[in-house]
């Protein structure tokens, strides 16, 4: 693997406008299980849970989801890999950041990203729009998690507006919802624009976002892939590294700016 780091590391060095993508895999070895590895309805079908029309039908079922994700968010920290990308930003190794991730976790290891599927970070409301840490959503008193595997979990003031009494919603764009305009217009102009393009993390599984390692391949970008499952582009990427986001990061960040 050491020579094809050194390969990317130099590409990556010359690079005129190189762009990274991150998704899920960044944020496993920071200690953010996968929601699917949660109990649940959710565990079956999150597809339809994640949705307006289950935070109306289901409330029950929508908030604990994400009460139980936004818990875990908070108490995850920046890896080594999320530290080499805000590295390599600093010193002008990276145009744009892209995330597909909702966590935070480039933001709070210093990066700017734009985050193609909004955040977890923040929670406002369905009817004032008041915005709010994401905390707020989550219930002041113990015992919460037990409720629910118990049958017995009902959400509380915490899911409503202190403002008004609305309705609050993560920020996060939900099944059926089109991605943030202006995060998206910034992303596919970075990518068409990009001559170097690393997909961290993301098996590319997710439209639209994953249209932009095609815009960058269009405009010939060099592609390096990390990631610990096989994509669809595999076969078009200069590069694959079928392993962990942070090693290879951090190894990276080694090579092209100590
Ligand atoms: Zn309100």
């Amino acid at each position: 693997m050491t020579g094809r780091l050194e390969e990317v590391a130099a590409a990556w060095r010359s690079a005129k406008y190189p762009v990274m993508f991150t998704g899920a895999g960044m944020s496993t070895e920071s200690g953010l299980p996968d929601f699917r590895s949660a109990r649940g309805l959710w565990k079956q079908r999150p597809e339809s849970l994640a949705t307006m029309t289950a935070l109306r039908r289901e409330p029950g079922e929508f908030y604990f989801f994400y009460q139980w994700r936004i818990a875990r968010l908070w108490a995850a920290v920046p890896n080594t890999g999320h530290e080499a990308l805000a590295a390599l930003a600093a010193a002008g190794f990276v145009k744009l950041l892209i995330t597909q991730n909702v966590d935070g976790l480039h933001q709070r290891a210093g990066s700017d990203a734009v985050e193609l599927h909004g955040t977890l970070r923040t929670v406002s409301c369905l009817e004032c729009g008041a915005g709010y840490d994401s905390r707020t959503l989550l219930p002041a008193a113990a015992g919460w998690e037990d409720d629910y595997r118990a049958g017995r979990y009902l959400p509380g003031k915490e899911c409503a507006c202190s403002a008004c009494g609305g309705g609050l919603r993560p920020d996060v764009v939900l099944f059926g919802e089109s991605l943030p305009a202006a995060a998206w217009e910034t992303a596919e102009r970075a990518s068409r624009a990009a001559d170097f393009f690393v997909v961290v993390g993301s098996s590319l599984a997710v439209g639209p976002a994953n249209l932009c390692p095609e815009f960058a391949l269009a405009n010939g970008a060099r592609l390096v892939i990390i990631n610990q499952e096989a994509t669809h582009l595999d076969d078009r990427a200069e590069w694959v590294f079928r392993d962990r986001a942070a090693g290879v990061l951090a190894a990276l960040r080694e090579r092209i700016i100590g």
